[in-house]
């Protein structure tokens, strides 16, 4: 049986203690949201992810999905579930007033993703693909599809999906093929095939609000001829009466030309619909301006970005809670130093040092990237500032980490559900503890959103020197900051040495990453996926360091002398990698490029 507890200490910690959490929100409008009232949001959301998501989660893996002439059947209780989070409230949360939400700050939002996603990866993908495409219905649509858009969205009475791929177009979109015809009445019609589409076609909503990239006749070659289209399942009634723009009557309130040939056979997340979709003649809307679809489809798929890097959280957390649970339980040999329980016919095997090893290796990393959330979550709030200054450093510093949150947190993530089936020996293994689900669902989260790899190029060859390298100089300011005020605490050496030696190595690397890739791009496309776990290293250490400052001055509570423990298992056991990476990186790519292919 799973056993799972949302981690609202650990959030309480980060929120009150570690970030100026509240104050750094109430410059952005939400005075509102003090520590009393986060606190009863995110028990409440806790309490429907446990008590409703949670007991589905293995009912959704072992019945997966059912598929008929062109429908998709959740598993049993999916339809419910979904409802009542509809019916609370849940997912409008972040969404604006006027549209039904309660306008949630995003670094809650993001904390509340986490249990969610521990509890049901598979359901917990369809709101935040509903929200990616409310944000592009409000940020870029007409009025008119504001108007008719947005609170369903917000509210997850209707569902939205992000189609990209196509069959011969997975990480190469701008070789798509889908065709936006443009009609007289203003809007376009759609034809193509999309594959491998997360929730396109399901019985959750009433109605599915695709977000399709396409290109029109005679569009540039390449990505910058595509264009966003809103396609829904349903034509809108209410053009009926004429109340929007471009839409003939007869075509009002009729079943759009999109249909569902196939869903997916999948290693994981069974219940999540993996669909093959097909635009046939289907009226869409253009979203924002004609060939400027790619930037506004990346203002989702960044957002999904983020969001995919908390799955590799969520399940790392999950998988940790229960492999522990099961951990204390179990008893084989003995300590190495002296038997522990004479007693019993052997120790607990929490006495193994390697079973320490897995378990804090876990613990820890899951610990750090959740840290890290916290921040992110902030500065996606702080992109909403009114002081342009802040709203700018807030804007470079995302730029620059989501590419290493979404592909350090589920390198993790994958890392960690595989360490804590080891943990439990065979019975990791077996379906029964559920650990081994976890390990198949995480998997997706290094391959979707652009695979790890392409994040790692984005990050090297894009992220650190876009802007003149100003993303990296937002960055280098505040650590360099901190390791100088920290300087001369003697506490915080431990910490703060092996930071600052980090962050020197940091700058080294990447300007030898920049002088080398510059003449030579396989150089820099070599070293990029090391690059990227190096800088996921630092900012996870960056993050542990900030946590100790804290815990230093709390010599009486168990719970921050813990954290330092944390803290040291990180500096001590993980972080040292960081010096293989850099040999690696600095090897270059002669020994991948000049292997030759006849013989791999
Ligand atoms: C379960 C599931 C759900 C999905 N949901 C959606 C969805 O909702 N909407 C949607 O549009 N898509 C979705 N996808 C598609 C997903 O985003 C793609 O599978 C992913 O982007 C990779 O594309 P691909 O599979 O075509 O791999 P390919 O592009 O063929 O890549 C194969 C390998 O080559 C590498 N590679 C490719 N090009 C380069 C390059 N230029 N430089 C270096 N390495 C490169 C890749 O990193 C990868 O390792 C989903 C996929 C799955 C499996």
């Amino acid at each position: 049986m799973v056993e799972y507890t949302p981690p609202y200490a650990e959030y309480e910690f980060l929120f009150n203690e570690v970030f100026d959490v509240y104050d750094s929100i109430s410059g952005i409008d939400h005075e509102e949201f003090d520590a009393d009232f986060v606190r009863m949001i995110m028990e409440g959301w806790g309490e429907y992810c446990t008590e409703v998501l949670l007991p589905l989660n293995e009912i959704g893996d072992r019945e997966g999905l059912t598929f008929k002439a062109g429908e998709v059947t959740m598993p049993t209780g999916f339809v419910d579930a979904w409802k009542e989070g509809v019916e609370a409230g849940w997912y409008a949360a972040i969404c604006k007033p006027e549209h039904g939400g309660m306008g949630l700050p995003h670094v809650f939002r993001n904390a509340m993703d986490e249990f969610a996603i521990s509890t049901n990866m598979a359901l917990s993908v369809v709101p935040a693909l509903g929200l990616g495409v409310y944000d592009l219905v409000t940020g870029h649509g007409t009025n008119e599809l504001i108007d008719h858009y947005s609170a369903n969205l917000a509210t997850g009475l209707w569902c939205g999906t992000m189609c990209l791929t196509e069959p011969h177009a997975g990480t190469d979109l701008g070789i798509i093929r889908t065709k936006a015809i443009p009609q007289d009445d203003g809007t376009y019609r759609v034809t193509g095939t999309k594959i491998f589409i997360t929730a396109g076609e399901h019985d959750l909503s009433d109605n599915i609000v695709h977000m399709v990239i396409a290109k029109t006749p005679d569009a540039p070659e390449g990505t910058r001829g595509i264009s966003l289209f809103l396609v829904p399942k349903f034509l809108p009634k209410e053009w009926e009466s004429g109340g929007l723009e471009g839409l003939s009557q007869e075509l009002a309130d009729a079943r759009n030309g999109i249909s569902c040939s196939g869903i997916e056979h999948k290693m994981g997340i069974h219940a999540s619909p993996t669909c093959v979709m097909n635009f046939d003649d289907s009226v869409g809307w253009l979203i924002g301006e004609l060939n400027n679809g790619m930037p506004l489809m990346f203002e989702m798929m960044n957002r999904e970005r983020l969001a995919t890097g908390m799955m590799g959280l969520g399940l790392g957390e999950i998988a940790y809670q229960n492999s522990l649970a099961w951990a204390r339980d179990r008893r084989q040999g003995r300590d190495l130093a002296g038997v522990r329980d004479p007693a019993a016919a052997a120790d607990n095997i929490l006495v193994h040092p390697d079973v320490r090893r897995m378990l804090l290796t876990a613990k820890v990393n899951n610990e750090g990237c959740r840290a890290l959330g916290v921040w992110v979550g902030m500065l996606l709030d702080q992109m909403h500032s009114e002081d342009e200054k802040v709203q700018e450093r807030a804007k470079a510093l995302i730029a620059l980490l989501t590419p290493i949150v979404k592909a350090h947190f589920t390198d993790l993530g994958c890392e960690t559900t595989s360490t804590c089936m080891q943990v439990m020996g065979g019975a990791g293994y077996c379906s029964e503890f559920g650990v081994e689900q976890f390990y198949r669902d995480v998997r997706i989260s290094k391959i979707w959103e652009g695979t790890n790899g392409i994040q790692a190029l984005d990050l090297a060859g894009r992220k650190i020197t876009q802007n003149l390298g100003r993303n990296l100089r937002f960055l280098m300011w505040p650590l360099v900051e901190f390791i100088e005020e920290n300087r001369d605490i003697p506490e915080m050496a431990e910490f703060n040495k092996p930071l600052h030696q980090g962050v020197r190595g940091l700058q080294q690397l990447t300007l030898l990453m920049v002088s080398q890739g510059m003449g030579n791009p396989h150089f820099l496309a070599a070293g990029a996926t090391d690059y990227c776990r190096y800088f996921g290293n630092i900012m996870l250490a960056y993050m542990w360091a900030k946590m100790a400052r804290v815990c230093i001055q709390r010599p009486d509570s168990e719970f921050h002398q813990a954290k330092l423990a944390s803290a040291r298992v990180f500096f001590k056991r993980i972080y040292p990698e960081t010096v293989a990476l850099a040999a690696t990186i600095q090897s270059g790519h002669k020994h991948l490029m000049e292997y030759p292919e006849a013989m791999m």
